[in-house]
């Protein structure tokens, strides 16, 4: 059983792209933990950090309380399985299982029985005689995760284990593997693209962007309160409304958040009216979720500052729901665009880690600090205003529709694409926190 503690890592390939900046990340011992992210944000290249496939530029890398940063993958008791599980081609899938069983010189019988059970516990014992090419990529993708799990790893690594399967197999599939590494009790971490997946599956999860970690805590954490307007939007289907406000304290009124052509009012009671207030007269993003927003009668009485208006665009139906699209001339917010920090001219670690610091004590020259610039620019853009609607409730395209806002929802973000309103986070069951001792204590997320 492992922790792993990423502590300031950084990764620069040749030819200068800086794939990982600064992580610091705390995985417990035991824990399901998934890196979640769009395609290139540097998932892959922390997995293989971990593994030792890849060389560290900077930071150090904790394995166990011991820094593993220079330490050869086979010293590492881990196993890690890629989107196509490679498996030997002339191998049947026990002859696969078996096989890092026999490299270590188990008792045949034994490992005979421990693939059964496995293979049992994968759905894949009646197939266990067969080649790899008379299987489907499901059951394919199986075998190679019964073989990874066989010799007990410490730690085992996914990289994107089920996005070359249909969507039907991946749900039964991630269901059975989170499952199956919980009841084996190995530190996992497992890296997908799919915010549906990360959700489902993880005991925690960290989000990264541009190689940069935005946000770490259980999905339920991340979701109802992320740090910033980047993971506010990549976890959110339907999607978050991200709407463009000025706000300005008003005496005796509250706080006014001015959409232009609409406005709402934060009633000086709520709780994050102290917080808000050191926003007066500067650019806020308001994150309201589809849900967030309530359909009204028209002329019904509501509680003034508390409605936006619009006219119905579009409808969709979604089976489960129908959501509806309506204009309302205020501008909206893209997330990709905000907070994106400025590509370095050239690489240098912004702190450095452990070794780095140790060095430094023994005379060696020590690393300069580059703060971070923030790219407080937004794309502007005009869009609708997507809200769920109740069965039987559906407007009609065209209709004028008022809509409530359920404010103690709503989510508050600065230029820089950070929330400005405090981030709540409690402790979850589900997560394990194990204390790393303080002498070794690495400042971790
Ligand atoms: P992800 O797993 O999130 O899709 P990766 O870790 O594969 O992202 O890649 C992160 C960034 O590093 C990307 O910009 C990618 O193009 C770059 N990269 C990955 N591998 C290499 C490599 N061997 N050489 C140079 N650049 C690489």
């Amino acid at each position: 059983m492992t922790d792993v503690v990423l502590d300031g890592v950084d990764k620069v390939y040749p030819g200068g792209v800086v794939a990982v900046r600064n992580v610091r990340l705390k995985i417990n011992d035991g824990e399901l933990f998934v890196l979640l992210g769009p395609s290139g944000c540097g998932k892959s290249t922390i997995l293989r950090m971990i593994a030792g496939l890849e060389d560290i530029t900077g930071g150090d890398l904790w394995l166990n309380g011991t820094v593993a940063n220079d330490l050869q993958p086979r010293d590492r008791n881990v196993a890690m399985v890629f989107q196509e599980g490679a498996l030997y081609p002339h191998r049947t899938v026990k002859g696969n299982m078996m096989f890092p069983l026999e490299v270590s010189g188990d008792d045949r019988a034994e490992a005979h029985a421990k693939v059964h059970e496995l293979a049992r516990a994968l759905g894949i014992n009646s197939m266990i005689d067969r080649l790899p090419r008379t299987l489907s990529g499901g059951q394919r993708q199986r075998a190679a995760i019964g073989r990874a799990l066989i010799r007990e790893p410490s730690l085992f690594l996914m990289d994107e284990p089920l996005s070359s399967l249909d969507a039907g197999l991946r749900t039964e599939l991630r269901v059975e593997i989170a499952a199956l590494v919980r009841s084996t009790g190995t530190t996992t971490v497992y890296v997908t693209h799919d915010q549906v997946e990360a959700m489902t599956m993880a005991d925690r999860m960290a989000v990264l962007r541009d190689g940069v970690l935005e946000d770490v805590g259980t999905p339920e954490q991340i979701y109802e309160d992320p740090a910033t307007v980047f993971v506010a939007a990549f976890l959110s289907s339907p999607p978050i409304n991200l709407l463009q406000a000025t706000l300005w304290a008003v005496e005796g009124e509250g706080l006014l958040l001015d959409f232009g052509q609409q406005r709402l009012t934060i009633p000086w009671n709520d709780p994050r009216a102290s917080s808000l207030i050191s926003h007066h007269g500067q650019a806020v993003t308001v994150g309201i979720r589809p849900d967030t927003l309530m359909p009204i009668a028209p002329g019904s009485p509501a509680a003034s500052g508390t409605v936006l208006s619009g006219q119905v665009r579009a409808l969709e139906f979604h089976g489960h729901e129908w959501l509806a699209y309506a204009e309302t001339g205020i501008t909206t917010v893209d997330a990709n665009e905000v907070g994106r920090p400025a590509a370095p001219a050239s690489y240098e670690p912004e702190r450095p880690g452990l070794l780095d610091r140790v060095r430094s004590m023994l005379g060696r020259p020590s690393q300069t600090e580059e703060p971070v610039e923030e790219h407080a620019g937004h794309h502007r853009r005009r869009a609708d205003l997507v809200f769920r609607i109740a069965p039987g409730d559906r407007p009609n395209r065209g209709d004028r529709i008022a809509l409530t806002v359920d404010f103690e929802r709503v989510l508050f973000f600065g230029a820089d694409g950070k929330r400005v309103t405090p981030i709540h986070r409690t402790p979850h069951a589900n997560a394990k926190p194990r204390e790393v001792r303080s002498h070794e204590a690495p400042r971790h997320q």
